[in-house]
């Protein structure tokens, strides 16, 4: 996964500022490749303005005649339309679906994520590039959002299933990691109380379930090899410590 292999598209865009806008919702969301499909202004001072911080991403735009030329190293290829039913030709997928798929190709290869002209959209040339659509639900009175508007949304999805993404590879390292078993938890155990009796935290003659407590505590969690590693290695040097200051005494 990776939102650098994820790129915006923009077709034919009329007003520069349209795009400062769009760099600045690709920004906020951490992604950075944006290509232009014949913009009718560009450089412009207006697409800076807008762009606020993000005319880095502006600076780097590639800038190229048609949407073959701009999608020609990409897997997959994702058209926006500000219809839900131009035609059942297509897949029309909802914006959170777009994030999920946009997410997990781009651990495989780049993904391009395609809007259209302010007033048209796209054409059905252009349309029958991509491998499917995506229509964020809006008022069916007024389903037309900026452009930019539009970017911002889908970029969000795709950092949220990114961050999905991200979140459940953590967890399945750490369910990867062997969890140890009873007995090594009881070598720990008789670790902990001996250090306990030694600096006088636990009295043998009066332990108030004190044990019992701990183990309820650990017995909640499920404890990985490193982990157990850890908590020994450190009572390991609590212990020595104790004695080093005892020695001194
Ligand atoms: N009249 C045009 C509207 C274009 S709006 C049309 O019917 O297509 C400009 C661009 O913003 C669209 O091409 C699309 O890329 C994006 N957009 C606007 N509203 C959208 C929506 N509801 N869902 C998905 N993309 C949208």
């Amino acid at each position: 996964m990776s939102l650098s292999n994820i790129r915006i598209v923009l077709i034919q865009t009329s007003h520069p500022g349209n795009i400062g806008a769009a760099a600045r919702a690709m920004k906020t969301m951490g992604l950075s490749d944006l290509c232009l499909v014949k913009p009718s202004r560009f450089p412009d001072d207006q697409a800076e303005a807008m762009a606020s911080g993000a005319d880095d991403i502006l600076k780097s735009a590639d800038v190229v005649e048609t949407l073959e030329d701009a999608v020609a190293d990409c897997k997959i290829i994702i058209g926006t339309s500000a219809r839900s039913q131009r035609t059942l030709r297509w897949v029309i997928s909802e914006p959170r679906e777009c994030g999920v798929i946009a997410s997990e190709n781009s651990a495989k290869g780049k993904v391009a994520i395609v809007f259209g002209r302010e007033r048209t959209g796209l054409t059905n040339e252009e349309l029958a590039l991509c491998h499917q659509l995506v229509h964020i639900p809006s008022n069916p009175e007024y389903s037309s959002l900026n452009v930019a508007a539009a970017v911002q949304i889908l970029s969000y999805e795709c950092r949220v299933a990114h961050l999905d993404g991200v979140n459940e590879a953590k967890q399945a390292g750490t369910l990867d990691e062997e969890i140890v078993n009873a007995k090594d938890m009881e070598g720990f155990y008789s670790q902990l109380e001996k250090l306990m009796i030694d600096t006088d935290f636990l009295d043998p003659d009066n332990p108030r379930y004190l044990m019992r407590r701990i183990r309820r505590l650990y017995g909640r969690i499920q404890i990985t090899r490193s982990e157990l590693n850890l908590l020994r290695g450190s009572l390991s040097a609590f212990a020595g410590r104790k004695f080093r200051r005892r020695d001194n005494d």
